[in-house]
Formats: structure tokens, sequence, C-alpha cells
């Protein structure tokens, strides 16, 4: 079985193909990194396997059940943004529990979850105040912590870090490792940073203009670049 599977997926808008067919398995429990720079087509892919976008054509499976016409909502699936998006007048553990709620949960069992994501992710102590009351960093975890509690099949992450200062950067980057271990949860990761790429990743894509250019470990990638343009994104000296 796996985790997700894409088939010869095409993305097109208007009269500009963004995605060119690309294919991709992901095992569960997997740590796969989308990589490429800016305006490759990272977001587009992630959002197409979110149901955040149609796909153009092609099929996109999870758990091998073909997803192309379900909702997002019916995917299974979290995502972290770039920027947060919380609710600015709900406190952390609102912000946490909000989609369970919305889904009829009851109010023990959420705040059972929410309690749980919260220790997790060292928010105790926060999880009374509000977004405003909060650090870019802690915002980011919250984010990470609304994604814990709804137990999706599949994390995806749309460069959950660039917001962050370099220092809070590493250290959320290490918290995320370190959560994929805990939960064993199958995870897509975007970024456009080759160190958190090859540190992160059981499996890297490499995407230029829309294609894939390489999948593998990133070891192999590192070491066996199958052309100038992985090797120099990745950063094996050539
Ligand atoms: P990345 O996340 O790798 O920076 P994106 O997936 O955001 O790249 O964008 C890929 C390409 O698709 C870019 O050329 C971008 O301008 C274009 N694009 C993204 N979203 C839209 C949209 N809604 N309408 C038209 N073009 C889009
Ligand atoms: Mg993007």
């Amino acid at each position: 079985m796996s985790a997700l599977t894409l088939s010869n997926v095409t993305k097109t808008f208007g009269t500009t193909e963004v995605i060119t067919g690309v294919d991709l398995d992901v095992e569960p429990g997997e740590f796969c990194v989308f990589v490429g720079p800016s305006g490759c087509g990272k977001s587009t892919l992630l959002r197409m396997i979110a149901g955040l976008e149609d796909v153009t054509s092609g099929d996109v499976k999870i758990d091998d059940r073909r997803v192309n016409d379900v909702a997002p909502a019916k995917r299974e699936i979290a995502m972290v943004f770039q920027s947060y998006a919380l609710y600015p007048h709900l406190t952390v553990r609102d912000n946490m529990g909000l989609a369970l709620k919305q889904a009829g949960t009851s109010r023990a069992d959420i705040t059972a979850a929410t309690d749980k994501a919260s220790a997790m992710l060292g928010l105790d102590p926060l999880i009374d105040r509000r977004p405003s009351e909060l650090s870019g960093g802690q915002r980011q975890r919250v984010a990470i912590g609304r994604a814990i509690v709804r137990r999706p099949k599949l994390f995806l992450f749309d460069e959950p870090l660039s917001n962050l200062d370099a220092a809070l950067r590493v250290a959320t980057r290490i918290e995320i490792a370190r959560l994929h271990r805990e939960l064993g949860a199958t995870m897509i990761y975007v970024t456009h940073d080759q160190v958190e790429a090859m540190t992160l990743a059981d499996k890297i894509v490499v995407l230029r203009a829309g294609r894939v250019e390489q999948v593998g470990p990133p070891m192999e990638l590192y070491n066996d670049p199958a052309n100038t343009f992985v090797a120099g994104f990745i950063g094996s000296p050539q």
C-alpha cells in the first residue's frame, strides 16, 4: 500500500502548464520533501494533494483511494502553511480544537486531543493565550498542533519555517523531525531550502519548472545527482 500516489499529474492555469506529468509514490510513514526554486510548482502540487486545487489531468491517490473528486475536508489530510492562518479571536486551545468541534467531536474528546498536542509541543503554559500574545515560533507550533489533533493520514507542510528567524527555524525543524518519529505519520514537506530537505527527508523530490528532475534519499541525490541542476541544488561539489 502507498500513502500517496501521483500518476501523470498535470496542472494548467489558463494556457500555462505549471505541473507536467508528475509521478510519485510515498510510503506510509515516509517523510517526503519537495524541493526546488521559487515558482517551480511545489505549492501547486501540494495544493492538488490537499484538494485545494483541481488536477487538470492525472490521478491523486491517498491510501490507494483515488481522491481527485474528494473534497479537502474528506481527504484525511492536515496542512500547515507558512502564514500560520490562526484565528485571532480564539485561544490556543480553541484554535487547535476548532476542526474537531466543527466535526461534532465531544468536548471531552476535544480537550483530551488538545491536551495531548499541547504537551507534545510544549504549549501547555500558553493554552489560554490568543495568537497576538505569541511569538512567531509559538504560533507555528499552534498551527502544527492544530494539524496533530486531527490525526490525519497525511501531513502537508508548505514552507512552514520561512517566516521564522534563523535560530527558530533550526529549533522548529528539529521539533518537526521529532514529531515525525513520535507520530510515525506520513509527511509531505515543501521547501526551497536545501538544508531542510537534506536533514528532514527520507525521500527528496527535486522539482524544476513543474517537472520532477530526480527522486531519492538525500545521500543518493548528493552522491549521484541526475544532472547539474540537481547537483547545484543539493550542493554536492561536482
Ligand atoms: P512554488 O510553490 O514552487 O514557488 P507555485 O506552485 O506557487 O510555485 O507556482 C508555480 C507556478 O504556477 C508559478 O509560475 C505561479 O505563478 C503559477 N501559479 C500558481 N498559482 C496560480 C494561479 N492560481 N493562477 C495562475 N498561476 C498560478
Ligand atoms: Mg510555494
